[in-house]
């Protein structure tokens, strides 16, 4: 299948890794210019190398994306380097784990930044170039959490949610507008990355290229009709329907 965005302009945040780096991967299969951002210099560089040898044009931005300033200057430097910005890949590090009865203000609020304000953020500075091409795809990568709480990952599990109720509510205020513009998130369940390593993760995982593909079909032109839609990919462990 075609996904008829070849030459699309996308902005992939936290891509230099994991899962943000699988679906860089496979928008610039697709043949959209892919702006990338990480924290890390060096896998950012490592990323860049292999998203140029699948021939795709691509820019990088080094960065904290959970920084309130940093949005801003990731799209304007997009606008900069590619002349627009067509599809937002919203993506942040996921939050420590932690039992909800033992969390203190500053933790809860250290993950609605980064996993709900970090999104939304994204998203305000995307849109006025999706109006002015009349076609956007906004795709956040969440968590399985919205779907079914987490033991122990109370962050997750409370940001993520807060993060849920405000896309559906844009999801609706940009079918009213009719700007060809979509809002969804994919939500995964346990993925071979190093986050998943770092919290110990075992048994049975997703390949991170698999979700790739689901988020970058998420933003083709076939899936104009797709909106404010939660898309599990976790294997059938929440079987959410
Ligand atoms: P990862 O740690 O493997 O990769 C994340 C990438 O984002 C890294 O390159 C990292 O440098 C970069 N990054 C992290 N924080 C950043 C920041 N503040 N600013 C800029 N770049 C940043 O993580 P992953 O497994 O790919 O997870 C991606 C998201 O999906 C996270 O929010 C995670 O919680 C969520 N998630 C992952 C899984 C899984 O099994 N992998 C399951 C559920 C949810």
């Amino acid at each position: 299948m075609n996904l008829g965005i070849d030459g699309k302009i996308a902005l992939v945040t936290a891509g230099s890794r994991g899962l943000g780096r699988a679906t860089a991967l496979a928008l610039a299969g697709e043949g959209v210019r892919v702006m990338v951002s990480g924290r890390d210099a060096d896998s950012l560089e490592r990323t860049r190398l292999e998203l140029v040898a699948l021939g795709a044009e691509v820019a990088v931005c080094a960065g904290d994306v959970t920084e309130p300033d940093e949005p801003a200057r990731l799209v304007a430097a997009t606008v900069e380097r590619f002349g627009s910005i067509d599809i937002l890949v919203a993506n942040a590090g996921g939050p420590p784990p932690g039992r909800a009865i033992d969390l203190s203000d500053d933790q809860l609020e250290s993950a609605i930044n980064a996993n709900l304000l970090t999104s939304v953020r994204l998203v305000r500075e995307s849109l006025p170039y999706m109006r002015a091409n009349g076609w956007g795809r906004i795709c956040c990568i969440t968590s399985y959490t919205v779907k079914q709480a987490a033991p122990v990952l109370a962050l997750s599990n409370t940001a993520r949610v807060g993060l849920w109720g405000w896309m559906k509510t844009a999801a609706h205020d940009l079918a009213s507008e009719s700007t060809g513009i979509t809002i969804n998130m994919v939500c995964p369940g346990p993925h071979a990355t190093d986050r998943m390593k770092e919290l110990g993760g075992s048994g049975v995982m997703g390949d991170p290229a698999e979700f790739g593909a689901v988020a970058t079909f998420l933003c083709s032109t076939q899936a104009g009709f797709i909106n404010g839609a939660a898309i599990v990919v976790d294997g059938g462990s929440t079987l959410a329907l």
